[in-house]
């Protein structure tokens, strides 16, 4: 039998992706993926229609989300996998979320504004089909315009931690976020640890030693994002924490060009047998 792929991380137009739900969950299944998650920011509104179009293919489906939490050097992301539907506690959460982004959307444009751009928010949200508008639409925009060269370049001079224009956005702490998750039966993985400049391998020690305290249960050693040196310290730590391991190549259609479903920037793969050991712990609690 020809080996099995997963796909545990990945974005829709639910939050800012570029792809319906459905799309994305056809796409993975032309890729021959047998597990998908979709595990949009701060909303769960893409994961019926995804998990529809996953039962019609033969697909099985994570229901995801993934949530912020404020860190010490600004934030760091957590995935929620096997989220139910209709939990009012992560309902009214996401719901603050988002009403939190559009603050921190506008304040952006008014720092951009003091260093002499001018965008308008009616432009941002265009960009972003009006869900989840953020930073990587904001991004597209100031590229567009000519303020800056490239998608990084709009997050390395403007929109990244410490750059000019940054602003925080306040989300949950860590051991809330994380109580959360677990309150409402969510098994949660810390997303892209090596995807910070910040992050060397001793504050990852211990924000996984504090984070497993709050209820952790894996870590997302596989990531577009990550190198094969990245991808070793992640599970040499999982194995130091008890924590289990999980993969996903974060694909958010055209805004991350060049990140695949399924196989991040190319060398991505993540086998079957990383979703079954989180199925196991979801089912039999570890
Ligand atoms: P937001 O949700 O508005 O805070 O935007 C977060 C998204 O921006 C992340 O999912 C990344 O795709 C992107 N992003 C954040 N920081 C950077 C960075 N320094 N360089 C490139 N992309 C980044
Ligand atoms: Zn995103
Ligand atoms: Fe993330
Ligand atoms: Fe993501």
């Amino acid at each position: 039998m020809a080996a099995r792929y997963i796909d545990l991380h990945t974005h829709s137009t639910a939050s800012d992706g570029s792809d319906s739900p459905a799309e994305l969950v056809r796409k993975a299944a032309a890729q021959k993926l047998c597990v998908i998650a979709l595990t949009d920011h701060d909303s769960l509104d893409g994961l019926d229609e995804a998990g529809r179009e996953a039962e019609r293919l033969g697909l099985q489906f994570v229901r995801g989300v993934e949530l912020a939490v404020r860190d010490d050097f600004g934030e760091l992301h957590v995935l929620g996998l096997w989220t139910p539907r209709g939990a009012s506690d992560l309902d009214s959460v996401m719901e603050h979320l988002r009403r939190e982004r559009t603050e921190r959307n506008a304040a952006i444009l008014e720092k951009l504004a003091g260093l002499g751009i001018d965008l308008c928010m009616e432009d941002v949200l265009a960009m972003s089909g009006g869900v989840a508008a953020g930073r990587p639409h904001i991004a597209r925009l100031l590229v567009e315009r000519g303020h800056v060269g490239s998608y990084q370049g709009a997050f390395d001079k403007y929109l990244g931690l410490r750059a000019s224009a940054y602003v925080p956005r306040k989300v949950p702490g860590p051991a809330e976020g994380i109580g959360l998750l677990r309150s409402v039966g969510a098994v949660p993985v810390l997303a892209h640890p090596c995807l910070y400049a910040s992050m060397t391998p001793e504050r990852l020690d211990a924000v996984l030693a504090a984070y497993k305290q709050y209820g952790l249960v894996a870590l997302e050693a596989y990531h577009s994002a990550h190198d094969a040196a990245q991808v070793r310290l992640c599970v040499d730590m999982a194995a130091r924490h008890g924590l289990l391991l999980s993969g996903g190549s974060d694909y958010h259609g055209l805004i991350k060009p060049g990140v695949r479903l399924g196989r991040g920037r190319g060398g991505l793969r993540i086998p079957f047998w990383v979703y079954e050991r989180l199925l196991h712990f979801r089912e039999c609690g570890g």
